[in-house]
């Protein structure tokens, strides 16, 4: 059987949900699971989290299927609906969507609905992608506050840079400044709110609130260039593994797989990896003679060589002399933090993992 395979670490994933609670104690966490938590598999995460506060996904199919298997947890829709035909999809299978234009208010008060909608409130506070800005966003919070079709109310925003140098600092301005507009509403219903990924979750305590949106933390994975996964007390849940199928002894001059873009300098051994992009393994992966992207064999650390191809990648054995075909490949994960590979191939890992493909089989362990 070709050797690739994704191990996914059920004590690495509640470890790292039991951080994200314990960063923000006085909050509910919702466990971001979309995209088919980010690449792991919804069926295993939703099953190994099946006692998380809450989950949060944007596909309709996933939220069906959360709820087919029995997670009776809020489910926090981050896109909302895409059309207003959806809304009684939401309503029969009670799934919270975030409102982020003004007609949604609208076409939800309009609804002729068999319960309330319980509603997250989406406000543009400088992300510019989705949500509510502006005079219009009065109307959506009296309408919030008093209409029958809308039972509990979160409002909600999305930072853009809580991970880096510019901070929350002007995003949250804005949000309070909403929330302050929005103070007369309160008195015909209680607000809660929710700001904080997974980068705010670690850094800014003060954008907690009443819910938080972890994910990559999840996941086992840093939201910050500077700050490791292993210093921030996160275990990585997925390990990429396969194995060494073939190796070959170059001259110097010899050249590397397509392109011949690596060059010998000097006799050295090379090992073939049962890995290659239709795996999900990015192939601009740099293999330069000047450059490559750190691959684990057999616990030893080297570099992968030349192109990453289809189904193989090749990565240098000279100082691995012990290592032979059938030796362990640890492409990211336990041992090789995916985020140090995601920064050689200049992506990040969320990339990485979303990337999986699905002929990988995913294999659950301890
Ligand atoms: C994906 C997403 C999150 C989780 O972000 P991480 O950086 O993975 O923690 C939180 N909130 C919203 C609205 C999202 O779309």
């Amino acid at each position: 059987m070709r050797p690739i395979r994704a191990e996914l670490s059920t004590t690495a994933l509640l470890h790292n949900y039991a951080l994200a609670k314990s960063k923000a104690p006085n909050s509910q966490v919702f466990a971001v699971v979309k995209a088919n938590g980010y690449g792991h598999g919804l069926d295993w995460i939703a099953r190994t989290l099946r006692d998380a506060d809450a989950f949060a996904t944007l596909e309709i199919e996933s939220a069906i299927k959360l709820r087919n298997k029995g997670i009776t947890q809020p489910i926090l829709m981050l896109e909302g609906f895409f059309g207003n035909d959806e809304i009684p999809t939401f309503v029969r299978y009670h799934l919270t969507p975030v409102v982020r234009e003004h007609e949604q208010i609208k076409a939800i008060a309009d609804a002729e609905l068999d319960a309330p909608l319980d509603i997250f409130l989406k406000f543009n506070t400088g992300m510019n992608r989705l949500g509510l800005q502006g005079p219009l966003t009065g109307f959506a919070i009296n309408t919030a506050a008093s209409h029958r079709n809308i039972g509990a109310v979160t409002l909600m925003t999305h930072f853009a840079t809580a991970d880096g140098e510019l901070g929350i600092a002007a995003q949250l301005k804005k949000f309070e400044e909403i929330v302050n507009s929005a103070k007369p509403a309160f008195t015909k219903k209680r607000f809660t709110q929710s700001l904080a990924n997974s980068a705010a979750i670690l850094r800014f305590p003060e954008t907690h609130r009443d819910w938080v949106r972890p994910g990559i933390m999840l996941y086992g994975s840093s939201p910050f260039a500077e700050k490791s996964a292993a210093e921030l007390g996160l275990k990585p849940v997925m390990t990429l593994r396969s194995e060494i199928i073939a190796t070959q002894t170059l001259a110097a001059g010899d050249t590397v797989g397509y392109g011949a873009t690596y060059t010998a300098k000097k006799k050295m051994r090379i090992g073939i990896v049962g890995c290659g992009y239709a795996d999900g393994y990015p192939r601009h992966a740099p293999g330069s003679n000047e450059r490559g992207t750190p691959v684990l064999i057999s616990g030893a650390h080297t570099r992968t060589i030349g192109r990453v191809s289809m189904d193989m990648l090749s990565v240098d054995l000279t100082e691995i002399p012990h290592a032979h075909v059938g030796a362990p490949v640890t492409l990211w994960g336990e041992g090789l933090s995916v985020d140090e590979v995601a920064k050689a191939a200049g992506t990040i890992s969320y990339e990485l993992f979303c990337g999986v493909t699905a002929r990988v089989p995913m294999v659950e362990v301890e």
